[in-house]
């Protein structure tokens, strides 16, 4: 985990100080009576200067920052940029990564913020955008080439203009976000489910979570014939469900709306690599199939990032860790198979894994009766056809949630935008020989039914969010994160949970 320190001061600097440092961030207020540039030089040094340049500048917009050097002995890199007061969490974390990302370009190894002028609110939140993107941009990704690239230097970020912004939050939410990018970025013979299940085991006994693997031995005797259909295609033995559970510590915060003694339930799609089974993927699909685990790296990432915040309340994490392969043993069209909670199925397309590994993780886990399940697939590409890769589809059995979840996403900046999941779609899924067919092959909104198939394994009683993450993988990055994968879910989940308590207000809903 990176070290970033981050030193805040509500006054400006001297020029001796802005001299002395090589890479400056400075951001002004856009405000409707004009840019917040002060009067005369004495405000901020070089304030005058950079007036005039960003006036030269011919195109500029609100997101395109100026890039110039201040007339000192240090060169200072500066990269300027002004904002609305209104603007959207997602323009301004978008704006961090190109402010921070023209920095980390020279690999310093301090930066300066600047945010003369601003008021607390907007100043805060640039603080934590800003903080966000450096500590995505700074993580370094898995390389295997024979020279690694320079390992990234920055260890302080100096910020002025506001103090006392509390960013224990940002970096729980990092760190999360960073593992599950990680993870994702590692190649398929690097990260098999047995490989994999290895990491899960160390970052267990580090983080004092206790783990439970549900071997394929395991789920024959819960009669997990969904999840053992994909399983089968495998010549190795390592596909399973791995149970992960983080129980409050005594010391627990008081920060979050949530009461104690409540659960809540990740789960996440973890096939290590899709071929698409007998209904094989031509190579331009299955290239980059390694990532189709990223839904239990974020799960397990938002477990990460809970337990740093030491939550008061429960949180359970299941995975379901399997390969998608050709072979004589792989499940085909037409086979019917029965899953732990009893429901039928009849396979119809062996590349649609992704549903028939979660219908026994969800069966199993929404047994438990947790007051919230959350799970995370690189589900459907119908869903990526809906919404392309900024967004993310959100589909629950609580339509109460969607204002809650809509607005998590806004906030967050990892927006997700919900599609109706009436039962009339079922009709779709009807089959003449099992409870439910797997999915249909040719017809519309696949995202859709997919989470029609899902709900089946869920338990009525149990109020579930699922997330088909059309966002998973952004070419040139998305937000504050600069690689095409993005990991996306982790501050999205935080902020539904912590900031707008759904556990809590469903239970008061129903109760009504
Ligand atoms: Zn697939």
């Amino acid at each position: 985990m990176t070290k970033l320190k981050i030193k805040q001061s509500p006054t400006l600097p001297e020029a001796v100080v802005m001299d002395a440092l090589g890479h400056i961030i400075i951001i002004l207020s856009d405000t409707p009576a004009g840019i917040g540039w002060p009067a005369t030089d004495n405000e901020w040094p070089y304030a005058d200067l950079l007036k005039q340049r960003w006036s030269q500048q011919k195109d500029k917009d609100d997101l395109t920052p100026l890039t110039t050097h201040l007339p000192n002995a240090a060169g200072s890199h500066v990269t300027l940029a002004c904002v609305k007061p209104d603007i959207s969490a997602f323009d301004l974390l978008t704006l961090a990564r190109k402010l921070c990302g023209a920095q980390l370009g020279y690999n310093p190894s301090e930066v300066m913020l600047l945010l003369p002028g601003l008021d607390e609110i907007l100043a805060s939140r640039i603080t934590e955008a800003v903080a966000a993107a450096l500590l995505a941009g700074v993580f370094a990704m898995p390389s295997f080439k024979s020279k690694p690239p320079k390992p990234k230097r920055l260890a302080t970020l100096h910020v002025y203009g506001v103090a006392g912004v509390n960013l224990e939050r940002t970096f729980a939410e990092a760190e999360g976000n960073n593992l599950a990018r990680y993870l994702t970025n590692l190649p398929p013979n690097e990260l098999t489910p047995a490989m994999y299940r290895q990491r899960i085991a160390e970052l267990a006994e580090q983080n004092g979570w206790n783990m439970h693997f549900f071997d394929n031995k395991a789920l024959r005797r819960q009669k997990a014939g969904a999840f053992l259909a994909v399983a089968q295609g495998s010549a190795d033995d390592d596909a399973g469900i791995v149970q992960l559970c983080y129980h409050p510590p005594k010391t627990t915060r008081t920060t979050a709306k949530i009461p104690a003694k409540q659960r809540l339930c990740l789960v996440g799609k973890g096939i290590c690599y899709d071929t698409g089974g007998n209904n094989l993927k031509p190579a331009k699909n299955m290239f980059g199939m390694h990532e189709d685990m990223e839904g239990s790296a974020v799960a397990l990432g938002t477990l990460l990032a809970l337990t740093r915040l030491k939550v008061n309340f429960s949180v359970h994490c299941w995975l379901a860790l399997a390969q998608n392969h050709i072979g004589p043993k792989a499940y085909k069209q037409n086979d019917v198979v029965t899953a732990s909670n009893g429901v039928t199925i009849e396979v119809v397309h062996t590349d649609a894994e992704g549903r028939m590994v979660l219908a026994d993780t969800l069966a199993m886990a929404s047994a438990e009766r947790p007051d919230l399940i959350i799970d995370y697939a690189t589900l459907t590409g119908t869903c990526v056809y809906a919404l392309g890769t900024s967004y993310s589809g959100a589909f629950t059995n609580r339509d109460e949630l969607m204002f809650d979840i809509i607005r998590a996403g806004r906030d967050s900046g990892e927006r997700v935008w919900p599609f109706p999941t009436d039962s009339d779609y079922d009709k779709e899924l009807e089959s003449d020989i099992a409870d439910v067919k797997q999915c249909v092959l040719a017809g519309e909104a696949d995202h859709i039914l997919a989470a029609r198939f899902l709900n089946r394994f869920v338990r009525e009683e149990v109020p579930w969010l699922h997330i088909d993450l059309s966002a998973w993988n952004h070419k040139g990055g998305l937000a504050h994160i600069p690689t095409d994968i993005s990991g996306f879910g982790v501050r999205f989940t935080l902020n539904l949970v912590l900031d707008r308590g759904v556990m809590d207000k469903h239970k008061k809903i129903e109760a009504s």
